[in-house]
């Protein structure tokens, strides 16, 4: 059974590189980012609540997404295994997944974190351009990344559940390393 949580800051190729994966490997990919994007572009209870939090580059409420999680991983299609982009973002929202999957009988393989230089991360966000992608809110959410998300990178060591990817080389050479964890 594939299942894999992508760490690394926002710009490091999380999505490009779970989009790969699951089309490869026929499993979901479930990316937090993309499923508020979505809600926000549809105006929905949890778009109109999220909106701010991502037009400001911090952090949506947890409550939301574990709930969004929640959800998405009950899923039929999700028992068979899946690729986690983008969640968890935090301690809290790490130490529910653990709790959730354990209640689910699911277990994860690793938890991969792909390493790229700050310097690196900006650039490429500017090339992006999506909406919330210009130089200040980068600044802020490489700021929450430094803050919040890279002590996961010592939560899952500790459990013996990290792997560690260089992810400024190219976007195949990556892929490669990734295909060789499932
Ligand atoms: P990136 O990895 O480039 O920052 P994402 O698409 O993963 O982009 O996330 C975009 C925004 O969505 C984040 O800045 C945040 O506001 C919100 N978001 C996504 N995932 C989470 C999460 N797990 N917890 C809280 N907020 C989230």
């Amino acid at each position: 059974m594939a299942r894999l949580i992508l760490l690394g800051a926002p710009g490091a190729g999380k999505g490009t590189q779970a989009k790969a994966l699951a089309t490869l490997v026929q499993i979901p990919h479930i990316s937090t980012g993309d499923i508020l994007r979505e809600a926000v572009a549809h105006q929905t209870a949890l778009g109109v609540k999220a909106k701010s939090y991502m037009e400001q580059g911090n952090l949506v409420p947890d409550d939301l997404v574990i709930a969004l999680i929640r959800e998405r991983l009950s899923q039929p299609d999700a028992q068979t295994g899946w690729i986690l982009d983008g969640f968890p973002r935090n301690e809290s929202q790490a130490a529910f997944l653990d709790e959730l999957l354990e209640e689910m009988d699911q277990v994860y393989r690793y938890a991969v974190n792909l390493e790229v230089p700050d310097d690196v991360l900006v650039q490429r966000m500017l090339g992006r351009g999506r909406a919330d992608d210009t130089e200040e809110v980068i600044r802020r959410r490489l700021q929450v990344y430094h803050h919040q998300t890279a002590p996961l990178i010592n939560f899952y060591q500790v459990r013996h559940k990290l792997v560690s990817i260089d992810g400024n080389v190219t976007p195949e050479a990556v892929l490669d390393k990734l295909k060789s964890l499932l």
